[in-house]
């Protein structure tokens, strides 16, 4: 075995052994709690609801494991036995060597990968959340999303890979800075498209109808100052009773979406909160700066794929005998994911930080912490969300504070000086 070979093993097998151990980690804690509620949550879990969210914190962790194996175990056939290589000479051998032929392998690639996770995909979905009560997927809504996601696949990533490749034969060495625009070109065209055309393609839109809720919303926006064209109802009940608020678009294209079952669980002043939650990241500009910041990670990757499809030892390492770009990206897609992984602990530190602001952003605009904290406390219970986390998994995977994270944070702002620059 080479040592690329060898470096990219370590690398996966560091990430594998990461997951389990945080995940063990993490049962332990959690089973620990499972006898009393934790003192922090004594006024929002009564025992029973306490003991399931334990049961189906348990169950996704098992799940999650064996997922984790699952996934690596693919991953490591792809990568180490050569079937990659040959495949991709014998698909060249028939289609050609265009950026189309190319493009369109890496897509196969991707399907086959990611097909291989459909049974436990189908088991989380018809067996674990149907267990909780959670699932309202029917099994035609399942495959017709799967159909229509693989359509979409064709549509969007096909052209788009095709001009990438097209850019590395018409621009050469410096082909990486145009792929990058091109790409964020294609993200902010589909940040503009997706709520009036991708979205819809999968759930029905609504607009709240006239009444008390959208008065108050919408008195809410013109308080903050915050442009809302209209609210829209989500029918986020088709697939399941976990509820979600949201904003998609840019410009005139922008929605403010509320799921369905989020409507059904929550007060109005309740709702009002969450939607404050929301405008809060908005006006606080977390949503600019996350965008800024994946466009950077993307430069930073079309510039290690570049200088990577240089280096005839990175793909030979792999078997393609005569490497390429095409080549070089699939093998840093595949392998992406297990240097990523170590930095997403800092990305969800940053994360937490902006839903500390943005809670404090709603109590600000609300003129009390009171319905946010009651909003919370709701979502927490009807979700069954882990009772209690190990601090150092929540650290590594949480892009949001645990309850009485927050909950604390908000008292602390209640009782505290009133305002801080
Ligand atoms: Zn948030």
């Amino acid at each position: 075995m080479n040592w690329i070979l060898i470096l990219a093993l370590a690398l996966i097998v560091a990430r594998l052994a990461a997951e389990l151990w945080l995940s063990r980690l993490n049962q332990r804690h959690v089973r620990e709690c499972a006898t009393s509620v934790p003192d922090d949550l004594k006024e929002v879990l009564d025992p029973a609801t306490c003991a399931k969210a334990v049961e189906y914190t348990l169950a996704k962790a098992r799940l999650g494991q064996i997922q984790g194996l699952w996934s690596t175990g693919v991953l490591l056939l792809l990568l180490f036995s050569g079937i990659l290589p040959l495949a991709f000479g014998s698909w060249s051998g028939k289609a050609g060597h265009s950026a189309w032929a190319h493009a369109a392998f890496l897509l196969v690639v991707v399907v086959v990968f990611s097909s291989t996770g459909l049974p436990l995909d189908w088991h989380a979905q018809f067996r674990l959340e149907e267990r909780f009560g959670f699932n309202t997927t029917t099994r035609a809504t399942w495959w017709l999303d799967r159909a229509k996601g693989f359509l979409l696949l064709w549509l969007l990533a096909w052209p788009l890979l095709a001009l990438i490749l097209k850019l590395v034969e018409w621009i050469g060495p410096g082909w990486w800075l145009w792929a990058w625009l091109t790409m964020l070109a294609f993200q902010l065209a589909m940040f503009f498209l997706a709520p009036v055309i991708l979205l819809p393609l999968f759930n029905k839109f609504t607009p709240l109808p006239t009444g008390t809720l959208r008065d108050r919303l919408l008195g809410l926006a013109a308080r903050t100052g915050f442009r809302a064209r209209s609210i829209f109802l989500m029918d986020g009940s088709k697939r399941s009773r976990h509820s979600n608020a949201f904003f998609t678009g840019l410009g005139r294209f922008r929605r403010t979406v509320l799921f369905d079952t989020l409507v059904q669980q929550l007060t109005e002043s309740e709702l009002e909160a969450v939607l404050a939650h929301e405008i809060g990241h908005f006006k606080l500009k977390h949503v600019l700066k996350m965008l800024a910041l994946s466009a950077f990670g993307a430069l930073a990757g079309f510039c290690i794929v570049a200088w990577l499809a240089g280096q005839a030892w990175f793909g030979q390492g792999f078997g393609f005998h005569t490497p390429n770009v095409a080549s070089t990206l699939l093998l840093a897609g595949l392998l992406g994911g297990t240097v990523s992984f170590w930095l997403s602990p800092i990305l969800n530190h940053w994360s937490r930080r902006h839903e500390f602001e943005a809670d404090r952003f709603a109590a600000e605009a609300m003129g009390e912490a009171g319905s946010l904290i009651g909003a919370l406390r709701r979502l927490n219970r009807e979700n069954l969300s882990n009772p209690a986390p190990h601090p150092l998994y929540s650290a590594f995977y949480y892009s949001h504070p645990t309850l009485p994270e927050r909950e604390g944070a908000l008292k602390r702002l209640r009782s505290g000086p009133s305002h801080q620059p």
